[in-house]
């Protein structure tokens, strides 16, 4: 079976913008976002949106928002604003209640793919944006047949255009770890929830 290849829809969709339209990304951290806003900002006026509850340390959370403002502002100065989301972790523990042993990547990571989506898309219609996407297609940890699948659903459901993409492509992963280096940015170890990081330092032992 052919894969859809959302870089390539990705590219065509950019293609086919004849002016700026509005875009609210969705992002997990600086890192991450560095490569994506080098191939978003040409083709669309952005905002950052940060809602990250499955980050469940609140230190870490605004370790990685601090560091997502600092990017912003270096790199972009006032181009790119920032919308910072709810946070309330324990919402994200109920929402995953059982579980807590499944493998990066399984079904927890589903549900919290489509809870950092759905947020997004609601909000971007709430603001009258005409795209929303995420950077989180750019981690090679990540599925994105899944999360472009999650995207396009909970577009619809809202009445907001998804803009299909895989960042990973073309080198994104690399990029981003270049330009994070570059900008001195913080790069988190694990993904963000308690359960990430508690493998994460089981593997290191
Ligand atoms: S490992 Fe990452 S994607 Fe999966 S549930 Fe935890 S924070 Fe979410």
């Amino acid at each position: 079976m052919n894969k859809t290849n959302y870089d390539l829809l990705f590219k065509d969709t950019v293609k086919g913008l004849t002016q700026k339209k509005t875009l609210l990304l969705h992002s997990c951290c600086a890192p991450c976002s560095t490569a994506v806003l080098e191939r978003v900002v040409p083709h669309f006026d952005v905002t950052v949106f940060y809602y990250n509850p499955n980050i469940t340390e609140s230190e870490e959370y605004y370790v990685r928002l601090n560091e997502q403002k600092k990017f912003l502002k270096n790199a972009y100065g006032e181009q790119v604003k920032l919308i910072e989301g709810r946070y309330f972790s324990r919402e994200f523990f109920i929402m995953v209640e059982g579980l807590e042993k499944a493998p990066e990547g399984g079904e927890r990571c589903t549900l919290c793919f489509k809870d950092r989506l759905n947020e997004t898309a609601k909000v971007a219609k709430e603001n009258g944006f005409d795209y929303f996407c995420t950077t989180l297609t750019v981690s090679p940890h990540k599925n994105s047949d899944l999360i472009n699948s999650i995207g396009s659903e909970v577009g619809q459901k809202y009445g907001v255009n998804w803009l299909y993409s895989d960042f990973k492509k073309g080198e994104g992963y690399k990029c981003s770890i270049e330009l994070s280096k570059e900008h001195e940015l913080y790069r988190q170890n694990y993904c963000g929830c308690l359960f990430s990081k508690y493998v994460n330092l089981k593997v290191e032992e």
